[in-house]
């Protein structure tokens, strides 16, 4: 997608020490998808990840491993996925339309001889001495007329099942390229296209729309007493509860790392806000347990920030009030929902 030959050799170069440069003041350790990341932000052609950095700067979050990985998984691995089941499918399509394409010609080749034994069989009987033989011959044609339309038709339904197998692969391929694999919610990509189509829809109609962002209370600290993967569990337990708190119709997704987003299309502010709290208490009052052992972990609290669009507001600066809003709920000491003013 992105790669240092596109570039001015000059230009290159000055991007790739700006980059390091970066990297070393935020000690981002030099790793190939580190500098990735880092080279594309410079250089500047993803909006959505110069927009998501610059973010996460100006609250001081620290470029872990983890947030890294997550910046490299969401913004530039290449997902593959849809793209080489496509592939596949492209050739498997093929090969089965090849062979359908062969039974139907092997079809019309069959019924041009049984024509022709038919005229003959027609001769043979006005001509006839023997009347029965040539009945018998048109009976036996008549058979393998029947037994090859019968064959056909069977090879006809066999590809169709091969046909309905690889429409099934494609729509999960293409589920897995919207879907959080932790989470099960939606992820960052499928977000970004449904609040762009939300907000037009919402300027077309005069709707409202309204977003609300909500971050876990000093997860890093939870990762560091319980672990990782403890911490994923109460990152599941946070999705569950943020999609049982919205309708049909909304979305519920991964906005990055342990944040999470809530976009409800037709809502105002104060109804986004009742939403936001409504998960949120949920999330304080639910009891998180260590599978493995059963042991009840105190409270797990999240930070919330709500935002209607604004008709005209571009996709940047309305998550941008979210997150603002969002830093005040962080600032006024977390577990609250604080919708945007301005
Ligand atoms: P605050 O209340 O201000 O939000 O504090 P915080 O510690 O939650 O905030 P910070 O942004 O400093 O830390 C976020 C942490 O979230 C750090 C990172 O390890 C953790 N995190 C991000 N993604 C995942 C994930 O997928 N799984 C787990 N277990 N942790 C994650
Ligand atoms: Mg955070
Ligand atoms: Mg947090």
């Amino acid at each position: 997608m992105l790669s240092l030959d596109d570039l001015e050799p000059d230009h290159a170069t000055s991007v790739s020490k700006h980059a390091l440069q970066l990297m070393a003041e935020l000690e981002v350790p030099a790793t190939p998808p580190n500098f990735t990341v880092w080279f594309a932000y410079v250089l500047g052609r993803s909006a959505a990840l110069r927009k998501t950095i610059d973010i996460l700067r100006s609250n001081d979050r620290k470029f872990d491993k983890a947030l890294n990985r997550e910046l490299y998984n969401t913004f530039l691995k290449s997902t593959g996925s849809v793209g080489e089941v496509a592939q596949t499918i492209s050739g498997e399509l093929d090969a089965i339309l090849v062979n359908v394409r062969n039974d139907v010609a092997g079809a019309i080749a069959d019924s041009a001889a049984h024509s022709e034994e038919l005229m003959e069989v027609g001769r043979t009987l006005r001509t006839a001495n023997d009347p029965q033989l040539a009945l018998k011959r048109l009976a036996d044609e008549l058979t393998r007329a029947t037994e090859r339309a019968s064959a056909l038709e069977a090879k006809l339904v066999e590809a169709s099942g091969e046909l309905g197998d690889l429409r099934k692969s494609l729509e999960q391929a293409e589920l897995r390229s919207r879907t959080d694999a932790l989470t099960g919610l939606a992820n960052r990509g499928a977000m970004e296209s449904f609040l762009r189509t939300a907000q037009i829809n919402a300027m077309e109609s005069g709707d409202s729309l309204s977003v609300f962002l909500i971050d876990v209370d000093h997860f890093k600290k939870f990762n560091d007493t319980y672990g990782h993967q403890l911490g994923d569990q109460v990152l599941r337990l946070v999705a569950k509860c943020l999609q049982e708190g919205i309708r049909d119709g909304d979305l519920a997704a991964r906005y990055g790392g342990e944040e999470l987003i809530g976009i409800l299309p037709g809502a105002p502010l104060t109804i986004t806000q009742e939403i936001a709290e409504r998960v949120r208490t949920r999330i304080a009052s639910a009891n998180v347990k260590k599978r493995a052992t059963g042991e009840l972990i105190g409270q797990v609290t999240i930070s919330a920030g709500v935002a209607q669009f604004k008709p005209g507001e571009s996709f940047e600066a309305l998550i941008e009030r979210c997150d603002q809003a969002l830093y005040r709920a962080k600032q006024s000491g977390r577990n609250c929902t604080i919708g945007s003013d301005d």
